[in-house]
Parts: C-alpha cells; sequence; structure tokens
C-alpha cells in the first residue's frame, strides 16, 4: 500500500484539479493509526503500465523498493509480495540466495 503525506495529497489533487476532499473521497483511504493510503491496487495513477503523476509521485514510489533503508528484514513480507512483479526485487533475492548459499 502507498503511504500519502498531507502535503502530498494537497500536492497531487492540485495537479488534478480536485478539491482536496475530492481527491480524498476518490483516491484515499485510513489506514491504521491514521495513515492515508492509496485505495486501490493497482494504483489509480498507473497507466499504461507507466506512472502518470511520475514526477509528482508520492515519497514512498520514490523510495520503492527501499532496498537502500535500514531493516531490510523488517520490510520481508513486502520484498516477498513483490517479488515476482518488480526485477529489482528479484535480482536482489537471487543474489541474496546464491550469496548466502541457499539451496532448493
Ligand atoms: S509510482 Fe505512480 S503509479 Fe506507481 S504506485 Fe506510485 S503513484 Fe501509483
Amino acid at each position: 500500500m502507498i503511504t500519502v503525506s498531507n502535503n502530498e495529497a494537497n500536492r497531487v489533487a492540485k495537479l488534478l484539479n480536485l478539491k482536496r476532499s475530492e481527491f480524498d473521497e476518490k483516491y484515499m483511504e485510513k489506514g491504521m493509526h491514521d495513515l492515508m493510503l492509496i485505495n486501490a491496487i493497482p494504483c489509480h495513477f498507473l497507466s499504461n503500465n507507466k506512472c502518470s503523476i511520475y514526477q509528482d509521485r508520492f515519497e514512498g514510489c520514490r523510495e520503492f523498493p527501499a532496498l537502500h533503508l535500514p531493516y531490510f528484514q523488517k520490510r520481508l513480507f513486502t520484498h516477498f509480495m513483490h517479488y515476482n512483479r518488480c526485477p529489482i526485487i528479484f535480482n536482489v533475492i537471487e543474489q541474496l540466495k546464491t550469496q548466502l548459499l541457499f539451496e532448493k
């Protein structure tokens, strides 16, 4: 799930010429701890296999798959969820399997 900050929601609502309330109603849902999340998978802004708001995409999108951030092991569920969709994650996992002498 993509989390969206208040500033990001304001920015993208403006980009789409929507009132913030319209943007929230159409694209957002509340997650745990009142986090705002994109309410659809795949994301509304995915069009022809490309991000239609690429220059204004959310921080979570910019960081994905976040392999450069600490606590890789705490995001294993996400990594394995995207293993067969994301070539970056696939290649990193396959390299780790080789380096860690993983056997089938
Ligand atoms: S990069 Fe764009 S299409 Fe992909 S999840 Fe983020 S906003 Fe949606």
